[in-house]
């Protein structure tokens, strides 16, 4: 038992993501078969088409594409956000097998994440954080003793003690136009930090990748005027450099 930070990676994506667009994109608009499509790209460098293709707006040949993330060091609080993104996939480390650990006598059975602000009240505070984790892991132990330490059929009912600062751990596939809706929202001043973090994590990782694919990329206000209204952060020139320098 112990606290943990997020960590995010990519485990896997489309090969050759760009080339890949340019080749749907390129079909809407040509007579070329197949075969000519594929010489024609492979010819020349199709990021700079990309590039116009996202300032266009035209999206559909981005669903072509897709990233899959490993991430961990996140807490069941932002499970219940990420997973309202329903164009995304989820595999979700189960609940029910956290007794596993405490079964190979490792010191307790589930890690937790602390918030920034918490953290930001000092030591004392972080104490009695840690000791509130400890006795909801007593209370858990407690459960699992009671309802027999049978494994999963304890483990499932025992879990009701445990709170959202419970760490998790998933693998999430996104194509790229999901991934651009879910910055748009995600990395926002608005959004809650911890998703924010994550969101603003896979964004600096894929434009790595895909640079033109993702120039755009970020919070709804590096388009335009803020999509938040009257709720602004009021802070969109420093949203945007950041973004920008990413
Ligand atoms: C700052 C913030 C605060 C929030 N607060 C709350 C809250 O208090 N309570 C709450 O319940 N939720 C809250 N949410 C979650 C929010 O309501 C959405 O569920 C979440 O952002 C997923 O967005 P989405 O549906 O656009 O995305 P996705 O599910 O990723 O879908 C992407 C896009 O596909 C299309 N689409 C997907 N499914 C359908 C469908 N069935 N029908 C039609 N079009 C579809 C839509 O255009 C959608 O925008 C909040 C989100 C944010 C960013």
């Amino acid at each position: 038992m112990g606290k943990t930070k997020l960590h995010v990676e990519i485990l896997r994506h489309t090969l050759e993501p760009e080339e890949l667009i340019a080749m749907a994109a390129k079909l809407c608009y040509s007579s070329a078969d197949i075969d000519g499509l594929k010489e024609g790209v492979s010819k020349k460098d199709q990021a700079p088409f990309v590039g116009k293709l996202m300032n266009l707006g035209h999206l559909s040949p981005v669903e072509h594409a897709s990233f899959t993330f490993g991430i961990e060091g996140v807490s069941r609080s932002l499970l219940a956000q990420i997973t309202r993104h329903r164009l995304a996939s989820f595999s979700v480390k189960s609940q029910r097998y956290v007794g596993e650990v405490r079964d190979r006598k490792e010191d307790g059975v589930f890690n937790y994440i602390i918030p920034p602000s918490i953290e930001a009240l000092g030591e004392d505070a972080i104490a009695e954080y840690d000791r509130q984790m400890e006795q909801m892991q007593q209370w858990y132990d407690g459960w699992v003793e009671r309802l027999g330490n049978t494994g999963e059929k304890s483990n499932q009912d025992a879990r009701f003690v445990l709170p959202n600062a419970s760490e998790t751990k998933m693998i999430v596939t996104m194509n790229i136009r999901e991934l651009l809706h879910f910055f748009e929202l995600r990395c926002c001043e608005r959004a809650q930090w911890e998703i924010r973090a994550l969101a603003t994590e896979m964004l600096r990782q894929v434009k790595d990748i895909a640079p033109y694919l993702f120039q755009q990329a970020g919070p709804g206000c590096l388009k335009g005027s803020c999509p938040e209204d009257k709720m602004t952060c009021g802070k969109m020139n420093e949203v945007r450099e950041l973004f920008k320098n990413l």
